[in-house]
């Protein structure tokens, strides 16, 4: 067993004797699968969907969401992982309408232009204009666009 799970298994009983509430801040999704209830991604200080563990593996609503789970190893299916091209906005450097535009492969000129609102709990409280729904994004206009996952 690696540290990493000995100090996870004590954070649980931890958080099962004292009934305590845990929270967890990691890039690591392998980390969030196996200990996480609810989780919150967050992309260049927004949260940007959030759900139950189960839910956000099984049907990831946000683009960001969705390219974080095919990076993941297990999920990969060619040679490459496949990779989130570009970089992170910092906080002088913000694009205008969604923040995530730059790196998006569903981003079009709204999306660019127009500040995304939140959706509501079906589609995970998602910050986009057209959140995925098993892979396809809602309403896009390119009918064909179509998520990895
Ligand atoms: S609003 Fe547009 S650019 Fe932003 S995540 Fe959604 S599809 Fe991608």
């Amino acid at each position: 067993m690696t540290i990493q799970a000995q100090i996870l298994d004590l954070l649980l009983d931890l958080r099962k004797q004292t009934g305590m509430a845990l929270v967890l801040i990691t890039h690591d999704m392998g980390v969030v699968a196996e200990t996480a209830e609810r989780v919150a991604v967050l992309y260049a200080g927004q949260k940007v969907e959030e759900a139950p563990v189960g839910e956000l593996f099984g049907d990831p609503h946000h683009p960001y969401t969705a390219a974080l789970l095919a990076s993941l190893p297990e999920r990969a299916t060619g040679r490459e992982l496949p990779a989130i091209g570009g970089v992170v906005p910092g906080l002088f450097d913000r694009p205008n309408g969604c923040l995530f535009s730059p790196r998006c492969r569903f981003a079009t000129e709204r999306c660019t232009k127009v500040a995304p609102s939140r959706q509501g709990k079906a589609a995970g409280y998602a910050l986009c204009h057209y959140p995925l729904v098993h892979g396809q994004p809602v309403e896009h206009p390119d009918p064909h666009a179509q998520a990895t996952v």
